[in-house]
């Protein structure tokens, strides 16, 4: 049949004013092949893959063959990179397709890779098989580790090479995203003096991500807070895993909430406030401990951009926007304090915490101690190893830890229960991310990267040996940087 894969195609961005979008056109690949398709993700999104064969899918995921129905669009945007302002847009993207899933779900179909468009400038509209891999890794950890992402639902390489300082092989990724709009997209329209089409812009997002809203009054004033709330906690899930984005620009943060844009991201080993992966970051601007302020930074940007929507007194927007704005340290407080408790297996809210708290930080970096594995030994009630001249200050915080949780009456089973489903096991470890990455790059083997994404995917898991992902990296990955 011409639809056995179950495409339930309905285009709405795409009714929007012009100059949010240009039409696009995937570029010609002259020898797709597949290397991934996520069955898992398609599944969920009622989708049948086994219906393809292998050039029926390098096709439709080239952008040779779309099926029926798509309609290739390169999204307007713009944005703060590392803190000045351009206009951008999608110049090695291309929407070609809203999704909705049986159960109601819409997503974004999106090629990352697929040639130039409208707005590549003077980029060539392509992508390296490595980092799309490398996001189709990431962002199945995240949605392992119950963080909302974008993800990954193929990869095919191009056959035609792409050229970087080296060549390398060409990749073509497929994202799925409950959208694409971002900080950068509403700044866009409002960078542009174009009101009606900023207001036609946050009617849709409310619509699309915030239906309740739509009725409400001061309906853009409760989305910006929904906007924030969902930033807030999203940043507070990148903590507590010691998730570092790495380009925290206002174009790679997304109104729906989810993690987007994998580009030089990575995870954290040691704790360490000042880690840094990205090769492009040299002043530390998105180091894993300024992501809360980046992120209250970047949500700044957005309000500026909503001002004209939220009241027709510039004073009072003003007024209305900083007051919202002001929740967000306590909302992204409120978050981390929630997940590191149950991190430790706690059950309320206690005096003294948040200092309590940033004694086993302290420690961490002092004694140099892997962020993960710290929370694994506590969940396996052992002590974490410690340099003997920071032995005490560990000793007398895991006291108090220890007095706390008798004080809530709690059985050590139920507590080391909690922690072992708030504290995963495996993370993308760089050396083994990499190590994927080459298998799959240089010698075509993909087992490697598939072994490693299985794990990924069930981070909690205790019931399979998880002992060859939890090799500490080699000591040469002290200084690992990401490119993008
Ligand atoms: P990013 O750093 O990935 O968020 O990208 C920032 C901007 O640069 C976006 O507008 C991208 O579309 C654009 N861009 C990145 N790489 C390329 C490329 N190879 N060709 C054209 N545009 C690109
Ligand atoms: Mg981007
Ligand atoms: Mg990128």
């Amino acid at each position: 049949t011409a639809n056995a894969v179950g495409w339930r195609f309905d285009h709405t961005y795409a009714q929007l004013p012009k100059p949010l979008f240009e039409p696009a056109k995937p570029a010609l690949v002259r020898e797709p092949k597949v290397v991934v398709l996520n069955h898992r993700l398609a599944r969920e999104l009622g989708l049948d893959f086994s219906a393809l064969t292998d050039t029926e899918a390098a096709a439709i995921f080239s952008g040779m063959a779309l099926p029926d129905g798509a309609l290739p669009i390169a999204q307007a945007y713009a944005g703060h990179q590392f803190g000045g302002f351009t206009m951008l847009g999608d110049g090695r993207a291309m929407l070609w397709a809203e999704h909705v899933s049986p159960s109601g779900n819409r997503v974004d179909l999106q090629f990352k890779g697929s040639g130039p468009t409208h707005f590549s400038r003077r980029g060539d509209g392509r992508a390296a098989l490595g980092p799309m891999l490398r996001e189709y890794i990431i962002g199945e950890a995240m949605a392992g580790l119950g963080i909302p992402t974008t993800r990954a639902l193929a990869v095919v390489t191009t056959g035609q090479p792409v050229f970087r300082d080296r060549p390398l092989r060409g990749a073509i990724l497929t994202r799925v995203a409950a959208s694409h709009i971002r900080v950068g997209t509403f700044q866009y329209a409002a960078a542009r003096g174009d009101v009606p089409t900023l207001r036609a812009l946050a009617d849709y997002t409310i619509a699309r991500h915030d239906p309740d809203l739509v009725d409400s009054p001061e309906k853009y004033r409760a989305f910006l807070r929904a906007v924030i709330t969902r930033q807030a906690q999203l940043i507070a899930q990148w903590q507590l895993v010691g998730f570092v984005h790495g380009v925290m620009n206002t174009d790679n943060m997304a109104l729906s909430g989810e993690t987007i844009d994998y580009g030089p991201c990575a995870f954290m080993n040691q704790y360490d406030p000042a880690t840094v992966f990205s090769s492009i970051d040299e002043m530390g601007r998105y180091a894993y401990g300024n992501q809360p302020r980046i992120g209250q930074w970047n949500l700044m940007r957005l309000a500026e951009a909503m001002l004209p929507l939220l009241h027709d007194d510039s004073k009072i927007a003003v007024e209305q926007a900083t007051e919202e704005l002001n929740r967000y340290p306590e909302l992204f407080q409120d978050a981390w304090l929630a997940g590191m408790r149950r991190k430790l297996g706690l059950r309320s809210a206690a005096s003294g915490e948040i200092e309590w708290l940033q004694q086993l930080l302290e420690w961490m970096l002092a004694a140099k101690a892997d962020f993960t594995e710290t929370f694994i030994a506590l969940s396996e009630s052992k002590l974490p190893e410690s340099p003997a001249e920071h032995a005490s200050a560990l000793q007398q915080w895991h006291a108090e830890w220890l007095s706390r949780l008798a004080a809530e009456g709690q059985s050590p089973e139920s507590v080391r229960e909690a922690m072992q489903q708030a504290n995963p096991l495996v993370i993308p470890r760089n050396h083994l991310v990499e190590t994927a990455l080459e298998a799959a790059d240089e010698r075509d083997d993909l087992q490697p990267m598939q072994d490693l994404v299985a794990a990924l995917q069930n981070p909690f898991d205790r019931t399979t040996d998880r002992a060859p992902f939890r090799t500490p990296a080699p000591a040469e990955y002290c200084q690992y940087r990401t490119f993008c």
